[in-house]
């Protein structure tokens, strides 16, 4: 296009007249539309304006560049220049807190003594009040701005003290810190020639090929050397080549013309409306930020020998999945709650974690030692020898404690004074059953069928299903199975189920709410199910029950789908999970067989606290005494009606909370399997007539830590 640009002019005696006149590069550029890479002076800033460079401040900046006569352009980051006058074109670049913005002045011109002016402007807030930014929290543009703007004002004494997070999986754990943080990479956006930046290209490339080789090589996991091929594949994509060489031929420099088109890319591939295909934008980043620190020479983090404990902002529930647990022996973040998806499956894989300690902890050295106490929430960084020489003396006293209670574990849990308490598992896998067994449930107390799904990369079908079921079912030979139906939605996306962006997503179209709306998903899963069972013990739950009609609707599903498949020992309940079942519980319970407490969602919307929020989640706690008035509700009026509940959020296996929901008259706790063994011991040490004494005083409680300390 642009040629034929030039050659328009070329051939049109009118235009080409205009050429003649002196033109600098910039206008002969702009004259035949080319992009420009132009040699200004320039000037760079971080942009610190919390919602960032939004209609107010940008109207300020346009009023100001204005001023000048000469052309100022800015660019976000490494983006393209837009004109710096173009209220439109600011706004579209859609900067955010943290991102650079880079101003260029026409040379000679009065724009060049602005820029000073410019700069000053940026950094006084451009009339907003602004806070400065936190480098370190903000290399990433992609980092959550609100956790930042939040980190400026922490509440009472948690998130500011440096060395305390929340306590989101039980242990000691100390090793090297090995810190997983977006990494900066500074290059010159021209290059030499267009050969000399074609050879470093293919230098790096070589470089990051032979590394991800190796890698394939050594690792054990299939899933892992899986993901690695894929990535070798990307990088010997002939197209990707190409696009990058284009731009070394427009003068850019080899990291400039790799970057650009890796984002390019990788946004437009983020963009795409299947799930699946837009998670791959996370892959092309990936090997675009190694070749990237190959071709800046910017050496990759390697992991520490000896197992460490891992340092990043946030992990997601299939990080903590993939992590090979003899290598981490510890998890600290910077951000998340306790009762988040990955801190559940950081307990169940029994890795010792503490999570939303603030983003200080991003700047830990590499390789120092750090001491993480997944019970306290307290973190030490170059621990003294006495606090190593305690750590170590705790970590031997607490395997001695789970040694003891793991010879008893496949006893019931009876109290001194005869009460006893089903103790049941919670599992994601079907694999896990046999260790929940041997690890002493009575029972599969939530089967969480989403997690199940998402362990295939495309939707099960019917008979997946059932197999998957089965597994389940024949391992726990004889033991009840409560399955809860897809629970997908919040922040449990389903890669093939894609929905529609939620502004709230953990109160959009989650749980029953969705499957309601796609019946042909939740009478497939049921058929599966009874098919399965074959008469064993199968409790059927739907997640996420609000109103009475959405459990009618799917009881009435599950009653057609029986009349194909009857099957003899079924008994269906719900999940309490929204405070409106919980008070609905006396009409609820004439209905059901059963009620599961889901204290996680239902601490959640009680106290209207995000369960994975960064600083807030801290105060989420299922102690609360609004919490327990609802659980005792709901345990009245199930026993009012012969029913039975039972406590599957993570509550269930916390050591203060046990004494207090078996006093409420909670019938079943299910807990991450890891945790069943120290519960049933602590249950024998319990006496129920006590436990009840406490249960009554703590619901007329003021607050969580005021039942935390009358349980202590
Ligand atoms: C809960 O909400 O307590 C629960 C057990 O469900 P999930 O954690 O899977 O949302
Ligand atoms: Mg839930």
């Amino acid at each position: 296009q642009r040629f034929q640009r030039l050659m328009d002019i070329l051939f049109d005696t009118e235009q080409v007249h205009t050429l003649n006149q002196e033109q600098d590069s910039h206008q002969l550029a702009q004259l035949i539309g080319a992009e420009l890479i132009p040699d200004w002076p320039s000037r760079r800033i971080v942009l610190a304006n919390a919602h960032g460079l939004h209609a107010r401040p940008a109207t300020h900046l346009v009023n100001m560049t204005k001023k000048f006569a000469g052309d100022i352009l800015v660019a976000v980051d490494e983006g393209a220049y837009v004109s710096a006058k173009s209220l439109t074109k600011l706004l579209a670049m859609g900067c955010r807190r943290g991102q650079t913005l880079t101003f260029i002045a026409q040379p000679d011109t009065d724009a060049v003594a602005g820029l000073e002016q410019i700069i000053d402007a940026v950094q006084q807030g451009l009339g907003e009040e602004v806070e400065a930014v936190d480098l370190v929290s903000h290399q990433h543009s992609s980092s959550d701005p609100v956790v930042n703007t939040l980190e400026l004002m922490p509440f009472e004494s948690h998130g500011d003290t440096g060395s305390c997070g929340i306590a989101a999986s039980t242990g000691l754990a100390f090793g090297p810190a090995h810190v997983v943080k977006p990494r900066e990479f500074s290059y010159e956006r021209r290059g030499q020639s267009f050969k000399a930046e074609n050879e470093k290209l293919e230098i790096a490339l070589h470089q990051v090929k032979n590394s991800l080789r190796q890698f394939i090589a050594h690792t054990e996991s299939t899933a892992i050397k899986q993901i690695f091929m894929a990535h070798l594949e990307m990088l010997d994509d002939p197209d990707l080549l190409q696009s990058v060489q284009r731009g070394l031929k427009q003068g850019l420099s080899a990291a400039a013309a790799w970057h650009d088109h890796i984002e390019v890319a990788a946004t437009a591939q983020a963009a795409l409306s299947d799930r699946l295909l837009a998670e791959r934008a996370a892959d092309l980043r990936d090997i675009g930020e190694r070749v990237l620190a190959a071709l800046c020479g910017v050496a990759d983090v390697t992991e520490p020998e000896q197992p460490y404990i891992l340092i990043m902002h946030d992990v997601g529930p299939s990080d903590v999945a993939r992590l090979n647990k003899d290598r981490v022996a510890g998890i600290l973040t910077a951000v998340g709650g306790a009762s988040a998806h990955s801190a559940i499956v950081a307990r169940a894989l029994a890795i010792p974690a503490v999570v939303g300690a603030g983003v200080a902890v991003l700047n830990i050295e590499n390789h120092a030692t750090v001491l993480i106490n997944g019970d306290t929430g307290e973190y030490v960084v170059s621990p003294e020898q006495s606090q190593i020489d305690h750590a170590i003396a705790e970590g031997q006293r607490q395997r001695e404690l789970r040694e003891q209670a793991e010879q008893h574990c496949l006893e019931p849990a009876i109290t001194l004074d005869q009460h006893q308490v089903e103790i049941a598992a919670n599992i994601g896998k079907v694999g896990a059953t046999i260790q929940a067994v041997a690890d002493g449930a009575e029972a599969i107390g939530l089967l969480r069928t989403e997690l199940v799904f998402m362990s295939h990369s495309s939707a099960p079908d019917e008979a997946t299903q059932e197999a998957d079921y089965r597994v389940v079912l024949d391992a726990l030979a004889g033991r009840p199975l409560v399955v809860r139906t897809l629970d997908v939605g919040g922040d449990k996306p389903l890669p093939y189920l894609p929905i529609e962006k939620e502004e709230n997503p953990f109160l959009g179209l989650r749980g029953i709410r969705l499957t309601l709306r796609k019946p042909e998903l939740l009478r497939q899963q049921l058929v599966a199910l009874l098919k399965a069972a074959d008469n064993r013990p199968l409790r059927i739950m739907f997640p996420m029950i609000g109103r009475v009609e959405e459990w009618r609707a799917a009881k009435a599903i599950l009653d057609e789908v029986r009349i194909q498949h009857p099957c003899e020992n079924l008994q269906v309940g719900i999940m309490i999970e929204v405070p409106a079942a919980a008070l609905l519980a006396p009409i609820l319970a004439q209905e059901v067989d059963f009620f599961s407490i889901g204290t996680n969602d239902l601490t959640q919307y009680t106290l209207a606290i995000d369960r994975g929020h960064p600083l807030l989640s801290a105060e989420a706690d299922g102690l609360h005494p609004s919490i327990l008035l609802l659980i005792d509700q709901t345990v009245r009026a199930a026993h009012q009606h012969g029913k039975w509940v039972g406590i599957c959020g993570e509550l269930a296996a916390d050591p203060k909370a046990v004494p207090v929901l078996i006093g409420l008259g909670v019938d079943e706790l299910s807990m991450s399997s890891t945790s069943i063994p120290l519960v049933k011991a602590q249950i024998r040490g319990l006496n129920y007539i006590n436990c009840q004494q406490v249960a009554q005083q703590a619901l007329s409680c003021d607050s969580a830590s005021a039942v935390r300390a009358l349980v202590e």
